[in-house]
C-alpha cells in the first residue's frame, strides 16, 4: 500500500499467473503450455521480422495475421479481431459489451478462469458466479434469465469439461432479446471436438476468443484473436484506440500468420496431446484417482487419499510443478497440463509411488 495508489489500485484484486520458476529444472506442466515447439515456418518468421525495419510501427490492424485467421475460420477479415494474448482481447470485450452497475450482473461459472472476476472488478462490472452442477457441467436454464451478458470458456478451466454448442446457441438467442453479449474463450478448443464456429448464422452477439499460446505452441509470443460479426469486432478496436493502438508487435504479427499458416503441423502435435491426455486419464482413473473427462490439453485430477495441497507438494518434491486452487469445491484437484509422453511417464511414476 502506498499513499501514492489511487482508489482503484487499492481495490484491485489481482489475478495469480502460474509460476515460471527460473532457479530449478522442473517438469512444468502448471500452465498448460503445449509441449512441442512451434512449426519451424514460425521461427524463420521471427527471424525474418527481425531487421532493419523494426524501427517503423507495426501494422496497428494486424492486416496479415487476421487475413490468416479469417482464412483458417472461414470468416471475412472485418470479423477477426486480433490482440496481444487472448487475455488482453478478454479484458477488452468486458469493457466492451458488459455495463458498470447498477446494470444486471454478467454471468459466469463458479468454477472457471480466475481472471473473469477480475477483468470485472478492474472496470466496475457487476457479476454472479453461477454454481456448476455436481457433475461439473452448466445447467442450461441457469443461463436462460436476464443478465449483462454471459462469458465462459468452453472447454472450461480448470475442469477441462466441454460445453455443448446447443446450450450457447439457446444462451445467445436468449441474450439477444436482451442486446447483450455472450463471449466463448476458445483457448483451449483444439483439443476438444466443440466450439462456436462456424457461428450460427444470425448470431450477431456470440464473440469466439482463441489464443495461439497452446494449441499453436506460442505462449511466449503473446497472440490471440477474436471472430465475431464486424459490429463486436468494431467495439473491440474503439477499445484498444483509446489504449494502445499497437498491441501487437511486427515480430509476433509475422509469427502469428506463420502459425496460423502451419495447419498440418499443428494438428499433428494437438492429436499427440489429445493421445497422451486419454492414456494418461485411464492410468490415472485405474489407480484409483477421480479424473474428469477433458476436452482441454490439461486434466483435473483428485488423488485417492491425499488432499489436493499434498498432492500438489508431492509432485513439487519429486520435481514436476502443477496447479493447484484454494478455492471451495475444487480444493482437493489438482490441474495437470499435458506434456511429452516421456514427461507424464515420469509423472505417472510418482502417481503409482504416492498410492503406496
Ligand atoms: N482463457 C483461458 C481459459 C485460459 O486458461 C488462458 C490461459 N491462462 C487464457 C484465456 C489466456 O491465454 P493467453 O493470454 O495466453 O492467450
Amino acid at each position: 500500500m502506498s499513499v501514492f495508489w489511487n482508489s482503484r489500485v487499492r481495490t484491485l484484486v489481482p489475478y495469480v499467473p502460474g509460476e515460471q520458476p527460473r532457479d530449478r529444472q522442473f517438469i512444468k506442466l502448471n500452465t498448460n503450455e503445449n509441449p512441442y515447439p512451434p512449426a519451424l515456418a514460425v521461427i524463420e518468421a521471427v527471424h525474418a521480422a527481425a531487421t532493419e525495419r523494426l524501427r517503423l510501427y507495426p501494422d496497428p490492424s494486424c492486416t496479415e495475421f487476421r487475413k490468416a485467421a479469417a482464412a483458417a475460420c472461414d470468416v471475412a477479415q472485418n470479423q477477426v479481431f486480433a490482440g496481444n494474448g487472448s487475455d488482453e482481447i478478454l479484458a477488452f470485450a468486458f469493457a466492451a459489451f458488459f455495463e458498470q452497475a447498477p446494470a444486471p450482473p454478467v454471468l459466469f461459472p463458479d468454477i472457471t478462469y480466475s481472471f473473469y472476476p477480475v477483468y470485472a472488478a478492474l472496470w466496475g462490472i457487476p457479476f454472479r458466479e453461477v454454481p456448476l452442477t455436481a457433475d461439473w457441467s452448466l445447467n442450461r436454464a441457469d443461463y436462460l434469465v436476464p443478465s449483462g451478458g454471459i462469458i465462459f470458456p468452453n472447454p472450461n478451466a480448470p475442469t477441462g469439461c466441454a460445453i455443448p454448442r446447443e446450450d450457447i446457441i439457446a444462451f445467445a438467442e436468449y441474450a439477444a432479446q436482451n442486446n447483450s453479449v455472450v463471449i466463448v474463450d476458445e483457448a483451449y478448443s483444439a483439443f476438444s471436438t466443440t466450439s462456436i464456429l462456424p457461428l450460427p448464422s444470425g448470431a450477431k452477439n456470440i464473440l469466439c476468443v482463441r489464443t495461439l499460446s497452446k494449441a499453436y505452441s506460442l505462449a511466449g509470443l503473446r497472440a490471440g484473436f477474436a471472430v465475431g460479426d464486424p459490429a463486436l469486432i468494431t467495439a473491440l478496436e474503439r477499445i484498444r484506440d483509446s489504449f494502445n493502438s499497437y498491441t501487437l508487435d511486427s515480430i509476433a504479427q509475422a509469427a502469428a500468420r506463420a502459425a496460423l499458416n502451419e495447419s498440418g503441423y499443428y494438428s499433428e502435435t494437438c492429436a499427440r496431446v489429445v493421445a497422451t491426455r486419454e492414456r494418461v486419464s485411464s492410468r490415472l482413473r485405474a489407480l484409483g484417482f477421480t479424473v474428469l473427462k477433458s476436452s482441454a490439453n490439461f486434466i483435473f485430477i483428485r488423488h485417492p487419499h491425499l488432499s489436493g495441497s499434498a498432492f500438489f507438494m508431492l509432485l513439487r518434491e519429486n520435481g514436476i510443478l502443477v496447479r493447484h486452487f484454494a478455492k471451495e469445491r475444487i480444493n482437493e484437484y489438482v490441474r495437470v497440463s499435458i506434456g511429452t509422453d516421456s514427461d507424464m511417464d515420469i509423472f505417472l511414476n510418482v502417481c503409482t509411488a504416492g498410492i503406496g
